[in-house]
């Protein structure tokens, strides 16, 4: 079983009140794909330009991330930088630029048309769609969004939110889309969307709550997961895609969608960005083992059991 992600490669500016870092590994595809890769192959759809450095595609190849996919195109990869405030909740958008993904068609090569499971890293609705329509017979598709998409794309994201299974988004995103102040009611709300009598239409929508867990919602399943209380956070950027990639990841591992391999996918989930933000970029997912992955997963399950009784 593979995992199919699109979305996009960056070399990210980060500044927090303590550190400055230039030219990082960034963008939702690397960070998806590199947590997505602890729990089974992936297969990246994305574009670069010649000026990337060898040392990220060497990083990605070391977590066995399939490149036929991914474009070297003539130009400059695309480029982001963000400030965060001492409230590491509260960034601030420097300067985007574009670059190679002005011209971005991603055309799939043929060994990935097949690939069971999906996940659509935050990237336009239109190439998001454009990626999703090469695909045969996918299994099971999670989208990721911004509000950048939500103020300027919205025909193109409700078109979307109809061609998936699962829709991941933040709370600030998911109170601007649907306009409800509660979340129960933006989860709610999102639901319906889905097509009635349509296999596809999202099923299931996560809400992200940041440093306060997430929320997963589906017709029958209501699940409140906590985050976990991490002391040293240096570096929040990517922690989203983190969460969606390792999320995605675990139901391709688990090959099934119920509400347990659901529940467990949003730990998981949660497990991977808190490691995440304990560096800059992709730093601390390198050394991170398969031993600290599952000891965070059981604090986490002892941090939330209370029937001790
Ligand atoms: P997050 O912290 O989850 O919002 O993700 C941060 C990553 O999103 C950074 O590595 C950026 O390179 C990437 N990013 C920022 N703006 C965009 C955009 N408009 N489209 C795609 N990726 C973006």
């Amino acid at each position: 079983m593979s995992l199919l992600i699109t979305g996009s490669v960056a070399l990210d500016s980060v500044k927090t009140p303590l550190q400055e870092h230039h030219d990082l590994l960034g963008g939702s595809a690397s960070y998806a794909s590199v947590a997505a890769s602890f729990f089974g192959p992936v297969k990246m759809v994305a574009i670069v330009g010649t000026d990337f450095p060898e040392k990220y595609l060497a990083l990605y190849l070391k977590h066995g991330i399939d490149l036929d996919g991914l474009q070297i195109a003539d130009g400059k990869t695309f480029r982001w930088s963000g400030e965060y405030e001492w409230d590491l909740n509260k960034r601030r958008t420097l300067s985007v630029d574009l670059n190679v993904f002005e011209t971005f068609q991603p055309n799939l090569p043929d060994s990935y048309k097949r690939t069971p499971y999906v996940f659509l890293a935050n990237i336009s609705p239109q190439l998001q769609m454009h990626v999703l329509a090469q695909v045969v017979a996918p299994k099971f598709i999670v989208a990721d969004t911004m509000d950048l998409w939500i103020e300027t794309q919205r025909d193109a994201l409700a078109e979307l939110l109809g061609k998936i299974d699962c829709l991941v988004l933040n709370e600030s995103e998911a109170r601007e889309f649907t306009k409800e102040t509660s979340l129960i009611k933006a989860g709610r709300q999102i639901l319906k969307l889905g097509s009635k009598g349509s296999s596809r239409g999202p099923k299931y929508v996560v809400i992200k709550k940041g440093e306060h867990g997430s929320l997963l919602f589906a017709n029958d399943l209501f699940f409140s997961a906590p985050a976990y209380p991490l002391e040293d956070i240096h570096d929040p950027t990517g922690a989203g895609d983190c969460f969606a990639g390792a999320f995605t990841g675990y139901l391709v591992r688990a090959n099934r969608i119920d509400h347990d391999s659901l529940r467990k996918a949003v730990i998981y989930g949660s497990v991977i960005a808190s490691y995440c933000v304990e560096d800059f970029s992709l730093t601390r997912l390198q050394s991170l083992t398969e031993l600290q992955i599952s000891e965070r997963y059981g604090l986490f399950k002892s941090m939330s059991h209370f029937d001790v009784g």
